[in-house]
């Protein structure tokens, strides 16, 4: 079966990577391109037969599934609207905070919505192996992540690192908001036992790298990954989207999505 994809955030650095990476695929079909009303994009052509349009109702109506890398408020409104609709989802927005993250379960309750801060098979490999690696080592090697993106990335920490953070957190059997330190400055004190220190570089035109460390006494671990395309992720969520049709109502990540439960 042929899944119908309406891609919103069409004229975005992903939404453009989606479409193109829709191209020859046989389990997708980019159905409608969404974008907002002022956006130069709108009645344009982003692919051949395909123009971009700025009525999201229409746009969700059409579809089976929606890919969703916009902004947490076109996230939450997007949620909003396909909830009676109980379309399925796919998002990748970051920077959600509990607001948004309401919007996205209410409509997770009536549909399949997989959500991810990285749709990447790297990345989400390398949270199961940070994971094992913080559970094995213990809080006594001191955790660090340091993630590097584009100078145009809105929110820091990046997704992806708050995801791999949350990792060690889990790994060590603690509770990721009682010892996140994202950066330090001042007169701080020493390094908490357990603390996971989180550092955002922006600059450039960098599409996404994460390094994990783990301190030991006289050894250091590092775990690393780099991104050097964005259709890494497109691929991602195209194969997450043609995944979630059907699906029972839920929220799920991309471990569901590449069997890795
Ligand atoms: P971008 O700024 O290039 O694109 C955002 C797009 O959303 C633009 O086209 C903008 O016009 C559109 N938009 C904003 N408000 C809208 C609205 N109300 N209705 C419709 N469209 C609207 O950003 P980007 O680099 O493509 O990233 C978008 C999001 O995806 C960010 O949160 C980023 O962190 C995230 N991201 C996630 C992954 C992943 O794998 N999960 C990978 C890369 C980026």
């Amino acid at each position: 079966m042929t899944a119908l994809v309406c891609v919103l955030g069409a004229s975005g650095r992903m939404g453009k990577a989606v479409i193109e990476a829709a191209t020859g695929r046989m389990d997708v079909r980019i159905s409608a391109a969404i974008d907002r009303a002022e956006s130069p994009v709108i009645g344009t052509q982003v692919a051949p037969g395909l123009t971009a349009r700025a009525d999201l109702s229409a746009g969700l109506e059409a579809c089976d599934v929606y890919i969703d890398f916009t902004s947490p408020e076109a996230t939450r409104a997007a949620a909003q609207a396909a909830t009676p609709l109980r379309r399925a989802a796919v998002i990748g927005t970051t920077g959600l905070d509990k607001d948004h993250e309401y919007a996205i379960s209410q409509l997770a309750a009536v549909a399949p919505v997989v959500v991810a801060a990285n749709f990447s098979l790297g990345v989400n490999m390398l949270l199961g192996l940070v994971k094992q690696a913080a559970r094995a080592l213990g809080s006594d090697w001191d955790a660090e992540v340091v993630e590097t993106h584009h100078r145009s990335k809105r929110d820091a920490p990046s997704g992806t690192a708050l995801a791999i953070a949350r990792a060690i957190a889990d790994g060590h059997g603690n509770d990721y908001d009682r010892v996140k330190r994202h950066s330090r400055d001042g007169d701080i004190g020493a390094r908490p036992r357990g603390e996971i220190g989180v550092h955002s570089v922006r600059g450039g035109d960098v599409v996404g790298e994460h390094v994990v460390s783990f301190f030991g006494g006289a050894e250091r671990i590092e775990l690393a990954h780099r991104a050097s395309s964005r259709s890494i992720f497109a691929a991602g969520a195209l194969r997450a989207a043609a995944w979630a049709v059907g699906k029972p109502a839920g929220r799920y990540d991309m471990l569901d999505v590449l069997g890795l439960k």
